[in-house]
């Protein structure tokens, strides 16, 4: 069966994407344990302004936000630069070609070596919070589609990075 997104897995695919799959929105399966990854053990906690504390949006706002929401589109890229490029790009396709006003991209923001925090965003209109931080369990959304989290025996992930947009 086709959907009016296709388009978008097409694109995705043409800017540089491994892959990509549409799924609904009970395929995001949301859970708080993620938080505690974010908060012990990953060296971006409070340093950027797209991940946790600094959103200011909790997992349980997101949530809320999240149940308005019925198709996502799934990304997976070979780096995270090309990962970023690629959501922010079908973010605005679907916007503006599909009328999906509140398509929004969850992203890990890796456009400055370093990010500005505590100074202003230096690009606050491209900058989007990463999936985890808003509680998401990206392993068991993107598996189901055939897609696989994995680590090296250093915790390094390998080699494929995951993003999302929320369509509509
Ligand atoms: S665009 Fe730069 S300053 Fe803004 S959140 Fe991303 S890394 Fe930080």
């Amino acid at each position: 069966m086709t959907h009016a997104f296709d388009s978008l897995i097409d694109e995705a695919i043409r800017l540089g994407a491994s892959d990509a799959k549409l799924l609904k929105r009970n395929g995001i399966v949301f859970d708080p344990r993620s938080l505690l990854k974010c908060r012990f053990g990953c060296n971006r906690w409070g340093k950027y302004w797209t991940c946790q504390p600094n959103i200011r949006i909790t997992p349980e706002q997101f949530r809320d936000a999240l149940e308005r929401y019925q198709t996502a589109i799934a990304i997976q890229s070979p780096d995270p630069k090309i990962s970023q490029e690629i959501t922010l790009a079908i973010e605005k396709k679907a916007m503006l070609e599909h009328g999906a006003i509140y398509a929004f991209a969850l992203v890990l923001c890796v456009l400055c070596e370093e990010c500005a925090f505590p100074d202003p965003c230096r690009f606050p209109h491209l900058a989007r919070p990463a999936m985890d931080g808003m509680g998401v369990d990206i392993a068991k959304t993107v598996e189901p589609l055939g897609f696989k989290v994995q680590f090296d025996s250093q915790g390094t992930l390998l080699p494929a990075w995951y993003s999302m947009v929320l369509l509509d």
